[in-house]
């Protein structure tokens, strides 16, 4: 059962203001297919050279991004996302940083995200905590990903740090490669702190059995511009992630514009599983939605295990 609402003005308004904090795709044409080969474990470690003078160039927080696309705070009407960036050849990833002044970073950002992720450093020193509970659903076609939001109430606490979970959304292909290659599908689960920053937890997904947990959403996805559908089902994170709980961990970005740094990226290192047609569905709304790997400029990527 269902709920549809075609958004008008106002409301889309809110639902971007209010969810929109990360990547949403766009409609385009059609990507070479993944495949759906899915090694078990990953690769050897690779050494990563250590580069100690990271740069650190201002990030815009959180808020910017979201004052940009309010564009309240800059006093001049920005492009509307969904008119503008996206992923079809003329407004693809790597026209975002020309897009528009408030992009730059997109394109002048030292520490980027997505990045592919080498078995390096797999020195397990970080042990957050997940305290996630159930969530009704309500997704949103964001004509750039179908994004749903989260009941408050759920959280990641790492280094001391408590950060709410949001919402949640995917990106097809996956944003993230292991050793230079890419998934069918990734799920981000956006969480955000008190102060603004943000750090998400990404799941990479390969074809093979359905997603029971997602099972709900994918049948019923929003299929049209700007539409929200509420779904008389709830998903509980913990069903999203896999049962091995250990992760990448790096300092990147936003994957889409304005491409904001200081976001705390946990990239599981195990991918879960949806069908075939979990998958097409998706992909029937978004063929391709993904940005390409980002240098690490001497980044470091580390490990950690949820407690
Ligand atoms: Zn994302």
């Amino acid at each position: 059962m269902r709920r549809t609402f075609i958004a008008n003005f106002a409301f889309l308004s809110a639902i971007v203001v209010t969810f929109s904090i990360f990547a949403h795709p766009e409609e385009q044409p059609p990507v070479a297919p993944v495949t759906a080969a899915t090694p078990a474990t990953l690769p050897a470690p690779a050494s990563t050279p250590e580069h100690p003078g990271v740069h650190h160039i201002p990030a815009p927080s959180v808020e910017a991004a979201e004052a940009i696309e309010d564009s309240s705070e800059t006093g001049k009407m920005l492009p509307k996302h969904s008119g503008h960036w996206g992923y079809r050849e003329d407004n693809a990833p790597g026209h975002w940083g020309t897009i528009s002044p408030e992009f730059a970073q997109c394109a002048l950002g030292k520490e980027q995200s997505p990045i592919d992720l080498r078995s390096s450093h797999l020195i397990v020193n970080e042990t957050p905590t997940l305290s996630y509970a159930a969530s009704p659903i309500a997704a949103t076609n964001t004509t750039h990903t179908v994004q749903v939001a989260y009941a408050r109430g759920s959280s990641l606490t790492i280094q001391g740090a408590q950060y709410e979970l949001i919402q949640y959304h995917f990106h097809s292909p996956s944003e993230h490669t292991f050793d230079g290659k890419h998934w069918p599908i990734e799920l981000h689960l956006v969480h955000k702190a008190a102060d603004g920053r943000i750090a998400v937890i990404g799941v990479l997904m390969s074809v093979g059995d359905e997603n029971e947990a997602l099972a709900p959403l994918f049948t019923d996805l929003p299929r049209e511009a700007h539409e929200t559908v509420a779904i008389d089902a709830r998903i509980d994170a913990n069903a999203l992630l896999p049962k091995k709980k250990t992760f990448f961990m790096y300092q990147g970005s936003l994957t889409t514009p304005p491409c904001a740094q200081r976001v705390t990226w946990l990239v599981m290192q195990t991918p879960t599983q949806l069908s075939a047609a979990q998958l097409a569905a998706f992909k029937q709304i978004f063929t391709r939605n993904n940005r390409p790997t980002q240098p690490l400029h001497g980044r470091k990527v580390r490990a950690g295990t949820f407690e």
